[in-house]
Parts: structure tokens; sequence; C-alpha cells
């Protein structure tokens, strides 16, 4: 079954309109798709939702569910974000689901959110400014929040489980140290407690950021044996590329032993073959 529910439009840093990705995925053959613009937060960022865009956003995919019910399945969803403070949109009226991510971490010194999928100088400003440089201090960080989203906030999908692995290209960490490998298990086992889906997205190769998928392998290897659901998703910022390197994702999910990913269907989540 083909489906994407991590889809990024103009009503927030995506290109084009949701429509054009509704024809995209018909086109493609899907059976659903979901979008989910970056929930709006209170501060300033070039990426996230305006606040005043949040409504035109759910009539814009409201309309379009009845254009296309004969079609394919629509599903309004948002990525919201975690940071202390961060606002609740699972129950907003008119969204269907939600994937929770971690892109932000608070500088208290300044007031700022500064970003770890943002600028590779972000990235290390980050690093340097917040954690005086301690790698460990600022992974553990980063890995706590998603930890303590999913104990307060559990959203349906944890969004790029391992987001924090993009911006590390002076290998300020590896990922075979243990102290890294030990706080991914502690976040697997939380998720596993609250029955949430770990997404395997695509997003970060096709964006041409990285070379392996969110989570990495091995993470998927400890999600296939901790029996956690999976979603194959995009994360796709243009219409052409909602299935980007969804065959190769396939073939290394099933080389792993995964033999089905959990979606929202018929509107309720159900384990499908992959
Ligand atoms: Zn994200
Ligand atoms: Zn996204």
């Amino acid at each position: 079954m083909l489906a994407n529910y991590h889809t990024h439009s103009a009503f927030c840093d995506g290109e084009m309109m949701p429509e054009d990705y509704v024809l995209a995925a018909v086109r493609k053959g899907f059976s659903a798709i979901g979008f989910t613009s970056h929930a709006p937060v209170p501060f300033c960022t070039d990426w996230t939702m305006k606040p005043e865009n949040l409504d035109k956003y759910i009539e814009n995919i409201n309309d379009l569910k009845k254009k296309y019910k004969n079609q394919i399945q629509i599903y309004t969803g948002l990525e919201t974000d975690f940071y202390p403070g961060s606002a609740d949109f699972r129950n907003h009226p008119g969204v269907d689901f939600t994937i929770g991510s971690v892109h932000f971490i608070h500088d208290q010194k300044n007031g700022r959110y500064l970003s770890v999928d943002g600028p590779v100088d972000e990235y290390r400003e980050l690093i340097s400014n917040v954690f005086d440089g301690n790698v460990e201090a600022f992974v553990e960080t980063y890995y706590n929040l998603v930890g303590e989203m999913i104990k307060k906030q559990p959203p349906d999908i944890v969004g790029h489980l391992d987001l924090i692995k993009k911006n590390n290209v002076d290998n300020l960490f590896s990922e075979s140290d243990k102290w890294y490998r030990d706080k991914v298990e502690e976040v697997l086992t939380v998720i596993r407690e609250h029955n949430v889906i770990v997404e395997i997205n695509t997003g970060g190769i096709s964006r041409g950021y990285i070379k392996d998928l969110y989570p990495s392998e091995w993470i998927l290897k400890l999600i296939r044996e901790m029996d956690i659901p999976v979603i194959l998703s995009s994360d796709a910022h243009r219409p052409d590329l909602v299935d980007a390197y969804y065959a190769e994702a396939v073939k290394i999910l099933k080389s792993i032993g995964f033999t089905h990913q959990r979606v929202l269907l018929d509107s309720r989540w159900q384990n499908v073959l992959l």
C-alpha cells in the first residue's frame, strides 16, 4: 500500500499547494495522503505555519477531502514541536493526527530557540554556546526532550527520531559510542511503553542531507526486536517527492524483518503489509 503521512506544502516550508500533492499521489496510485504542516510556534522562524493560517490550512484540506473522496483518502495532520511550554495541538478541531518532532533546543541564557537541523553553524553555536562544547550533554538533551514529549504529549507518530545526526558533519559523536546507543535505547523503551509509531523517514536522503534513513539501520533493528510499529514517510516538501526513496527503504525494512507498517486508513490506525 502506497501512502505518505508527512507532507509539507506552501502552508509552511513546502512548495506548492496541498492539491498539487493530492494530484501527484493519485497519479502514483496512493491509497492515502496526510498533510503535516509545521504547527505554529510563538517565536519567529521561516519554516513554521503562521498562526493566522491554521484555520485556512484545515479548511483547504477539508475541501480536498470532499473533492477527491472517490480517488484517495486525505488526512489533516500537523508536525508539532516539543520544547518546554510548547502548545498541544493533538485535540485541535479538524486535526486527524500529529507527528511529534523535536527541532529546537532552548537557549535559556539568550532566550532563543536554536534548531538542531538548521544551518550547520547554528548547530555548532548550540553546542559551543549553550552546552559549553559538551557534545554528550547536547545529544542527551535532545533525546530527553523526545522522551519527555512521548511521556507528556504522546503524538501518533514520532518524527525523524535521530535528527541530531543530520548536522554531525564534524563527527562530534559516533553512533557506535556506548553512551549514544544507551540513550537511543532508553528513548525506544519509552516509545514502546506509550505505543507511539516510529516513522521511517526518507526525507534526509531525498533532500541530500544524509545518506541513510531516519532512524539509522542499527536503530531499526532494535525497533524490530522491540516490536514497535513503524510508518514509512517521505517528509516531502515537493509533490514529485511524495514517494522519494520508498523502494530503497522498503528493501532495507524487509531485510531487517519488518513485514508491516501502521497507517491511518478508514480513519483508524491499522497494520498493512509493506
Ligand atoms: Zn521535522
Ligand atoms: Zn517534516
